[in-house]
């Protein structure tokens, strides 16, 4: 006789486990809306308000584990290869920060890090592989180091938290940032276990990114930020917003959801400072070759090419000579200081606390272009 479907419910609880277990790692669908920079418009407020140039854009932050402080003008360079120069560096420093790229060679970077006041606003950037802690290894026998980054496009791999933690333990004074994540869960584990002090949020925003093309995977970055930030503030950890910027407006939006570094690639490319990629070497004005760092392009000048198991997940384009990045520089500040005297924020550590997102469908007028 078949069973009623209720009396199925009667089995013993061993025979139930494999239903429970399909039941909890199920798919599913989180129905909280997550933003991105386009669902959003900040509210301008009535206040006494500060004027742009009295807003202070510093930031003065102790960091967790290293226990070290910094103050500067929290934007950071991103560690592509053509952005992370040495050159950048100097030009951002030393109120802005930079992060080298992962390939320059251990002799520049012992130049580049016995200058002690490049030390204070530029990251050393290593992978994960062995290879990155010898020379990691090296360039700290040689040298004293204040800033380090951990990159791996993918920051969700316990070897990855495990890296993080090895490099902690041989250098506790030194100020770590790792990343990439965008969910809170792994933001708390890299600041716990892995031991880090800042963590690097963005999966897939990036502006020669195609990770979420290639693959599907991403997370609404204004909403990433929102989060993480909330995580990582709870346990007195930092995040600094990696990727998705295209406007000043979008570095604003960035800090008003609580970053508290942002970091830029696509806005710096284009400038004198960049590494030497460009269309026509003689003349600038032909533009600069900018690629993803896991684009084929990338893949095939560090890594020797495309291994037959992977994807490309970046790619490349021709961006405009943008002249000296200083000039960008004051764009962007400009921006962040309106933004603030518009909300009534005297500094850009009140801009979050004055700052009310406002849903909306369309962010600016486009009839005449971008
Ligand atoms: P952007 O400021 O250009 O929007 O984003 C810069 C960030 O994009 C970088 O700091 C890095 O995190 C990310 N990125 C750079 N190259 C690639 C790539 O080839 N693939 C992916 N998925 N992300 C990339």
């Amino acid at each position: 006789m078949k069973r009623p479907a209720w009396k199925k419910r009667d089995r013993p609880l061993l025979l139930s486990l494999p239903l429970f277990c399909k039941t909890v790692f199920a798919m599913r669908i989180d129905n909280d809306p997550k933003l991105d920079f386009d669902d959003v418009l900040i509210r301008p407020k009535r206040s006494e308000a500060p004027t742009r140039s009295s807003v202070d854009l510093h930031r003065r932050y102790r960091f967790l584990n290293s226990e070290q402080t910094w103050a500067g003008i929290p934007l950071v360079a991103s560690n592509m290869d053509s952005i992370g120069t040495m050159q950048m560096a100097r030009s951002l420093g030393p109120e802005m920060m930079t992060c080298l790229h992962k390939y320059h060679s251990a002799d520049d970077l012992i130049a580049f890090f016995s200058d002690e006041t490049a030390r204070g606003h530029a990251f050393l950037t290593v992978g994960i592989k062995d290879q990155d802690l010898e020379k990691l290894r090296r360039v700290a026998s040689r040298t004293k180091l204040s800033f380090l980054c951990v990159d791996a496009a993918n920051g969700y791999t316990k070897f990855f938290v495990d890296r993080v933690k090895a490099m902690r333990e041989t250098h506790p004074d030194v100020t770590i940032m790792a990343g990439n994540v965008a969910t809170p869960e792994m933001v708390q584990e890299l600041l716990i276990s892995g031991a880090a002090d800042i963590v690097k949020v963005g999966i897939g925003p990036g502006s020669v990114c195609t990770t979420r093309i290639m693959t599907g995977v991403g997370y609404p970055q204004l909403s990433a930020i929102i989060e993480c930030a909330d995580a990582a503030h709870g346990l007195r950890g930092h995040v600094c917003a990696d990727g998705g910027c295209r406007t000043p407006g979008d570095i604003v939006k960035a800090f008003a959801a609580n970053a508290d570094f942002v970091m830029l690639g696509g806005l710096l490319a284009g400038h004198d400072e960049c590494g030497g990629q460009w269309v026509d070497p003689e003349n600038r004005q032909a533009g600069m070759r900018f690629y993803g760092m896991s684009s084929r392009t990338a893949v095939e000048k560090y890594a020797g090419g495309v291994r037959d198991y992977r994807a490309c997940e970046g790619k490349e384009i021709v961006v405009d000579y943008k002249g000296p990045v200083r000039e960008t520089l004051r764009e962007i500040t400009g921006g962040i200081r309106s933004a603030c005297a518009y909300v009534g924020a005297a500094s850009l550590k009140d801009l979050s606390k004055c700052t009310t997102f406002v849903l909306c469908q369309r962010t600016h007028n486009t009839v005449f272009g971008v």
